[in-house]
């Protein structure tokens, strides 16, 4: 397989991540977005000639075409889609075990240090003593929440701290709740308008309050971090890798 220029197949093409992909990959030299597809049933022949499809879409559909490329082998994928189930786990990883799969539910470089710099506040900082809430915000349109970046910072926070995220998470609240429980991690949500996306992680103490954030201001930023995971995963070997793999912020990179 050559990868001079790298060609690409955009899964969602018609959508806001689609679209802001389209226009990436025409502006990154050595990239040629060769196939562009918004609905399901890509030919497989289609397919098989490209080197990497970017799929902005929903998890029923990234699940779908996760399956199709791994049952014949290709091509490499960058999924971007959130939202998926915990069960939809193994079919990934499943999937991986024959191709390279790029998923992040943010690609951007600021998120990715971010997620660093929660997990090293969350070691340092109490459990007894910080309480630890993440705060997000989106456009109205948006299908899936806490969004899929607020979950990775809640993951990131839950492994500076030594516990799963699954154990502490608390998701909603509504009525009387009670007091807080030590050691929670809470997560909020906000939807409106037009907002590309805002994040903030905040160590909450008796007498003092750190928030450590993230605003998105243009969703060609994570469009942009897409294309270059493609770039990266086309010559990687099968596996199931993320943004801080592609960036070299992991040991596996
Ligand atoms: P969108 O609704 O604007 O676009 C999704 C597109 O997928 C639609 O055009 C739809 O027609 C298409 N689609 C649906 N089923 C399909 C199928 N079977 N085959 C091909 N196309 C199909 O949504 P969006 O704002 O572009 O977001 C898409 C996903 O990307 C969401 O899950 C969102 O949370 C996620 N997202 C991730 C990042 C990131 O950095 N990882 C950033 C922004 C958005």
């Amino acid at each position: 397989m050559s990868h001079s220029p790298l060609k690409i197949a955009v899964a969602g093409s018609a959508g806001r991540m689609g679209k802001a992909v389209i226009a990436a990959a025409e502006a990154r030299s050595g990239v040629l977005a060769t196939l562009a597809f918004d609905r399901p049933g890509p030919a497989a022949a289609a397919l098989a000639g490209v080197d990497v499809v970017i799929d902005f879409t929903v998890p029923q559909a990234s699940l779908a075409l996760v399956k199709l490329c791994a049952d014949q082998g290709g091509p490499a994928l960058v999924l971007g889609t959130t939202g998926f189930a915990p069960e939809d786990e193994s079919a990934l990883e499943a999937a991986a075990a024959k191709i390279p799969i790029v998923r992040s539910g943010n690609f951007s470089l600021g998120v990715n240090m971010l997620l660093g710099l929660v997990r090293q506040a969350a070691k340092a900082l109490p459990a007894s003593d910080y309480d630890i809430e993440i705060t997000e915000a989106h456009h109205r349109r948006k299908i899936d929440a806490p969004s899929g970046t607020a979950l990775m910072l809640g993951a990131a926070a839950a492994s500076g701290r030594g516990v799963e995220v699954e154990a502490v998470a608390i998701r909603s609240r509504d009525g009387i709740t009670g007091p807080r429980p030590d050691g929670g991690i809470g997560f909020s949500v906000l939807r409106g308008g037009g907002i590309v996306g805002e994040h903030s992680v905040v160590f909450a103490a008796e007498d003092e309050i750190l928030t450590l954030s993230h605003s998105a201001r243009d969703r060609s930023l994570f469009a942009r971090g897409a294309v270059e995971a493609a770039v990266w995963v086309a010559m990687r070997p099968p596996g199931l890798y993320d943004m801080q793999d592609v960036l070299g912020f992991s040991a596996k990179a």
